[in-house]
Formats: C-alpha cells, sequence, structure tokens
C-alpha cells in the first residue's frame, strides 16, 4: 500500500533532513544526567547502533552546557537540545554546536530575547522544534484541553517565528489522548506545512506504551502525516527506538531486513515443538547473518514459522521461505507457499538459514 504523505517543507538538522520527500526518521531522547557525559555519550551511540536518527537531551540549566559542547563535539549523531523558558540555555546551546533546538517561542518572554535567538539560530541553520502539549498549553487563553486549543496555541508560537521570517521549524502536538492527539495534528496540518514529530507524551511503559504509540502514529503516518517519530516510554530509551522502528516496519514505511511471519498457535500444533522459541531463534540467526547484506541490498526476507501445515504455507504464501509444523513431526519447507521438501524437527532452522542464504544470494547475483 502506498501512502500519500502531506507534503512538508523539508528541515535540514546536520546531515538529517525531516520533511520534504526524506524518509521518516526516528528519534529518541537520553535519560542519563547530561553532567554524566560518557554516560550520555554512550546512550547516545546505543540510540544510534539502534536505528535512532536524532537523539534529544534535556538542558536543565547553564551548567550544562559545558557538558552539552563536550557531546557535540564527541558523537557525530545530530542532536537536538530541548530547552524550556529560558533564552540565555537556547543561544548557550545554539553556541556549543547543537543541531536543533526544542523551545517554545511563546514561553520566552521577552521579544527582543526571541529575535536574538532567531537570529543566531538563522546564522548557525539550527532549526526550532515548537513543541506543544497539554501541559504546555497557556490556561488563560485555552481554559479547556481541546484538539483545536492545542493546534492554535501550535499556530500562536509559529507565528511568532514567522514574523521573525524563521521557517525552519518542526512542530509537534502530544497529549496523552490518542484521538485528540491525532485530531489536533489534523488540524495543524490543514493550517501549515511545517513537518511533524509525531508520538504521545506520557504514553506509560510496556505494552501499553507499544500499543497507544503505535495506535496514534500508525494513523497519523497512514493518513500521510508525520515525518519524525518518537515513541516515548518509561525505561530505557533503547527501547523507543526499537518499537518506532517496528512501526515503520509494520507500516512498510522503513522495512527491517528480516520479517518473521509467525502463526498464533492452535490444537493443530505439534505440541512437541516451543514454536515462539524456534521463530525468535530463526529471527536472531538470519538478523546476525543477512542483516548487513539485506541493508546493502535494500531488501527485505520474509519467513514463516507457521504451526501446521493444513493452513500454515497457505496462511503465509507470501513469505521467501517459511516451515509449517506435522504433528507427526515431518516438518513442511515450504517458498511462496510451494513445498520444497519435508525436515525432521532438528533441522528447520538449519534449513530455514541454508535456503535464506541461497534466496538472498540469487537477490545479490541479480543486482
Ligand atoms: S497455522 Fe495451523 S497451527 Fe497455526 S494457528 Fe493456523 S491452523 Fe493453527
Amino acid at each position: 500500500m502506498s501512502i500519500k504523505r502531506h507534503t512538508t517543507r523539508p528541515v535540514k538538522i546536520r546531515d538529517l533532513i525531516i520533511g520534504g520527500d526524506s524518509p521518516i526518521s526516528i528519534q529518541s531522547m537520553t535519560n542519563v544526567p547530561l553532567e554524566n557525559v560518557s554516560g550520555t555519550m554512550a546512550q547516545i551511540e546505543r540510540l544510534v547502533e539502534a536505528g535512532a536518527d536524532l537523539v534529544r537531551l534535556a538542558v536543565i540549566n547553564e551548567d550544562a552546557l559545558p557538558h552539552l559542547r563536550e557531546v557535540r563535539k564527541a558523537v557525530d549523531a545530530p542532536l537536538s537540545a530541548d530547552i524550556h523558558f529560558n533564552y540565555k540555555l537556547a543561544l548557550g546551546a545554539i553556541e556549543s554546536g547543537i543541531d536543533k533546538i526544542r523551545i517554545n517561542p511563546g514561553n520566552i518572554g521577552k521579544l527582543e530575547h526571541i529575535r536574538e535567538i532567531v537570529r543566531r539560530a538563522k546564522e548557525r541553520s539550527v532549526p526550532i522544534r515548537i513543541g506543544v502539549n497539554g501541559g504546555s498549553l497557556d490556561k488563560k487563553k485555552y481554559p479547556a484541553l481541546t484538539a483545536e486549543a492545542l493546534a492554535q496555541s501550535a499556530l500562536d508560537h509559529v507565528r511568532i517565528l514567522e514574523d521573525l521570517g524563521f521557517e525552519d521549524i518542526v512542530v509537534s502536538i502530544k497529549t496523552s489522548d490518542i484521538q485528540m492527539t491525532i485530531e489536533a495534528n489534523k488540524l495543524f496540518a490543514n493550517e501549515r506545512n511545517y513537518p511533524l514529530h509525531i508520538g504521545l507524551t506520557e504514553a506509560g511503559y510496556g505494552i501499553s506504551c507499544v500499543v497507544q504509540s503505535s495506535v496514534v502514529i500508525g494513523h497519523l503516518l497512514l493518513s500521510g502525516l508525520g515525518d519524525t517519530i518518537r515513541v516515548s516510554m518509561t525505561g530505557d530509551p533503547v527501547e523507543e527506538v526499537r518499537i518506532a522502528k517496528k512501526i515503520l516496519d509494520a507500516l512498510e514505511i522503513r522495512p527491517l531486513p528480516v520479517r518473521i511471519i509467525a502463526c498464533p498457535t492452535c490444537g493443530r500444533t505439534d505440541p512437541e515443538i516451543d514454536l515462539e522459541k524456534i521463530a525468535r531463534e530463526v529471527e536472531s540467526a538470519l538478523i546476525r547473518e543477512f542483516s548487513d547484506t539485506l541493508v546493502k541490498l535494500r531488501r527485505q526476507i520474509v519467513v514463516a514459522v507457521m504451526g501446521c501445515e493444513v493452513n500454515g504455507p497457505g496462511e503465509a504464501s507470501h513469505a521467501d521461505v517459511g516451515v509449517a509444523g506435522a504433528r507427526s513431526g515431518n516438518y513442511l519447507l515450504f517458498a511462496k507457499g510451494k513445498k520444497i521438501k519435508t525436515l525432521r524437527r532438528d533441522e528447520i532452522v538449519s534449513s530455514i538459514m541454508q535456503e535464506a542464504c541461497t534466496i538472498i544470494s540469487s537477490w545479490n547475483y541479480s543486482r
């Protein structure tokens, strides 16, 4: 399925482009205090290795600025500084070589301070992300938290920058309410074409966060909205990146090199086998052996691990290779739904790997 993306203005952040027709990027945020410079750098490295395209760091006071500078010098990844209210922090962050800042101009106060930030941001080509969420809404102007209020608040901030001739803007509108967040993003997109950073705030942890984030990000992306995504999850931010990658893979926006299809199992499944264990084993082995090659080839291999041969090959007929169980212990190896041969239980992983190797080699030759 092809998604018609809302046309947005491309914004450059170091070597990353957000918006336009650039790939939808993944971002996350460190949760190590910035004064722990080596810990921050190690976390950025883990995030980038997991697939983050941009990493944000909270800059909470002026003491943090030398640490920000140190981190910026030491790592290659595009970095964004998260700043609240304090214009001096914004100026200091730009001075430290940061690639993007997140600050709401309407919360800074004096116009001359905003003007100064804009001047320096322009000089250094540093984009500004406006981040509106339920908590940051001006309660006097918008006493009720609604999608309209959120979109209008984002527009208020945007206009301040536009009036100063600044358009290198990314906008996020987030709440912990799925429907309100979706609606607010749609309302804003009707008014402006700045790239949208999408996600939920306070999405929680574990499966609840995965479900809620997938719903809101998935819905917006399928509607053509969203240029960069963040899954906000309590805990290790590397998990955020893994989930974000899975969301983009599920939507076939940025397919991962390996996709495993596995059935839920039922009474037809061979009771002698742990299908989940086999599927996980196959996935790890494929990623370990073929991930780099598949990334180079820009291909995804789809591998099915199914519980029975009655429905397995049919349900997974689009898989490049798959295995279907049988209570007799004679497993079926198939490709694109067609039988290749029968296997014993202990041959499943090695046979899939062998077949995958043949398939991937043929892709390599036909390049
Ligand atoms: S593929 Fe077979 S074992 Fe798996 S859920 Fe379907 S019918 Fe059951």
